[in-house]
């Protein structure tokens, strides 16, 4: 569960824990990830406590080798972890460099988790992969402004279709979730989801049976266009 310490990402956490599913929360801050950790721990839910910052090539294949070596294997992966920094700016203002940063956490950080991950993936049989997406990156509802956040989104769910394809012959079944307008730090205060409903259709997608869908985009555990 990458960007878990806080928001949607912990929100899943609490509820695959609750599941009775092994949870490793994964955070770029190791403070921030170890009082989320102490948190769930306080209410019943240990979870193990991993640093990633989907951002850094040598952290993503850091964390790799340790699953590698000491679970030999993972059953599912939810690339949660998001930023989002250009909110209602013109595709003419923005800055490039914002448009790099946003890509290098929203698509490169899943794009690497996919290829780091997947052959552990592989050795679960019944792997789940959860791409978290944005209805702001779908081209049927595409607008203006917010380009960086947007464009990011866009890729992340054709990242899913593409890994989706690849990995259907294993077993393993990857989809994007959108959460809805959630109440987070992103999501700002006046959002009218908890996280508790923003985290639903993620988990769902995580814990899919054999016969769930593959290759989709749900919101509220529905299908919706891309
Ligand atoms: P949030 O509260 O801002 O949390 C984002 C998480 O991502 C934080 O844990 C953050 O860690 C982590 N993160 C950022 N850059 C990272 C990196 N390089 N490596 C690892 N972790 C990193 O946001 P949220 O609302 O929970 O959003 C979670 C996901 O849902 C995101 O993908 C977002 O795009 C998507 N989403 C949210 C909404 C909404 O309304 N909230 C709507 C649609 C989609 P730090 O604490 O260290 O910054």
């Amino acid at each position: 569960m990458t960007g878990a310490n806080r928001g949607i990402g912990l929100e899943v956490c609490r509820q695959l824990a609750r599941k009775g599913l092994r949870v490793v929360l994964a955070s770029r801050d190791q403070n921030k990830g170890l009082s989320a950790q102490k948190d769930l721990a306080a209410s019943g839910l240990p979870v193990v406590y991993r640093e990633l910052d989907v951002a850094d090539v040598a952290s993503v294949e850091r964390l790799r080798a340790n699953f590698a070596d000491e679970y030999g294997r993972l059953n599912v992966l939810v690339n949660n972890a998001g930023v989002y920094r250009d909110e209602g700016v013109s595709v003419f203002e923005v800055e490039e460099e914002t448009v790099h940063a946003t890509l290098e956490v929203n698509l490169f950080g899943a794009f690497r988790m996919c290829r780091a991950f997947v052959p552990l993936v592989r050795q679960s049989g019944h792997g789940r992969i959860v791409n978290v997406t944005s209805g702001l990156g779908s081209l049927a509802e595409m607008k203006g402004a917010t380009a960086a956040y947007r464009i990011s989104k866009t890729a992340l769910n054709a990242l899913t279709c593409i890994v989706a394809d690849e990995v259907r012959q294993f077993g393993i079944k990857v989809n994007a979730a959108c959460p809805g307008w959630v109440r987070t730090e992103m999501g700002g205060s006046s959002a009218p989801r908890t996280v508790e409903e923003g985290a639903d259709t993620i988990v769902w997608l995580a814990t899919l049976p054999d016969d769930g869908p593959t290759g989709g985009c749900f919101r509220d555990r529905k299908p919706v266009p891309w």
